[in-house]
């Protein structure tokens, strides 16, 4: 006798488990409003994401933590489960001016407003590296670039994922060309650490990707943060299944010396534009 593997259908949830998740969406909204309040949300635990939850509830939602990535179509390698992270830098203070829009008596102009971003975390040897990259591109170009999105704890990406089924049909195999499941994001992984990067005009990608990729600082990072340990895990045209991210760099020394390395000799696979259109937005890319 064989038993099912998986209690979840992984293309469409069943009625049961939708209103499940229905039921428990609100109760972790009113936790997660709480942690972003104080700047806490991205080392949230599952201890804590699990609280406000009845038995049931908890024994269902860790389903989804023993989900086989491959199974669900996802290519990218697992991680593994974080919290608790030693040594986390947190990040204050990072300010952007950004262009917005501002209708007064039917007539809309632009303006420029300076937004504080919420604190992010980096693990301290990146937020190390992170700095010095950033040196070296202001005394290049005389721009930097602010983190966005750091350090992500599993229990959160568990949190966007199953927030964001509701936005593909409740089937678990769409949902995860978007947000990932938790184990499998960058953002979780301290050792490879990875960084979505914003422009001090707010410039991240969202909702134009173009926008990004334009940018000076871009460009920089493109020729450059190899040096540094930083590589692009999502170009254009990725065999992953991921959309492009231009904005999202992991730190991982290794595989940056061996695309040097790969470089130096020519043998570089260069994406070939055009082969597959790139996602023109970014919506949520939560990888
Ligand atoms: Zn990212």
């Amino acid at each position: 006798m064989s038993l099912p593997v998986f209690a979840l259908n992984l293309d469409k949830l069943s009625d049961d488990d939708i209103q499940m998740i229905k039921r428990m969406i609100p109760k972790l909204q009113l936790l997660i409003k709480a942690k972003e309040a104080d700047s806490t949300i991205p080392t949230l635990t599952f201890d804590e994401l699990y609280a406000p939850l009845d038995s049931n509830e908890q024994k269902f939602i860790k389903q989804f933590q023993k989900i086989k990535g491959k199974k669900a179509g996802i290519k990218i390698p697992w991680r593994g489960m974080s919290e608790s992270v030693k040594l986390l830098v947190a990040i204050r203070d990072q300010r952007v001016q950004e262009k917005v829009k501002v209708t007064e008596n039917g007539v809309t102009r632009e303006e420029i407003k300076e937004r504080t971003l919420p604190k992010q975390f980096l693990p301290l040897p990146v937020y190390q590296k992170y700095n010095e990259m950033m040196e070296a591109m202001e005394k290049d170009i005389g721009r930097r670039l602010l983190v966005d999105s750091g350090y992500r704890s599993s229990a959160f990406q568990l949190y966007l994922f199953v927030y964001y089924l509701q936005n593909h049909g409740y089937s678990i195999r769409e949902t995860v060309k978007f947000v990932t499941l938790p184990g499998y994001s960058e953002h979780g992984d301290p050792k490879h650490q990875a960084i979505d990067f914003i422009n001090k005009e707010g410039i991240n990608g969202d909702p134009n990707v173009k926008e990004f990729e334009v940018l000076p600082e871009n460009q920089w990072l493109l020729e450059n943060a190899r040096r540094f340990g930083f590589i692009l895990s999502y170009p254009k045209n990725n065999l992953r299944g991921i959309t492009y991210e231009p904005w999202h760099w992991r730190y991982d020394p290794k595989a940056a010396e061996k695309e040097t390395k790969k470089r130096r000799k020519g043998k570089s696979r260069r994406s070939v534009p055009g082969m597959t259109p790139s996602q023109d937005k970014k919506h949520e890319s939560l990888h």
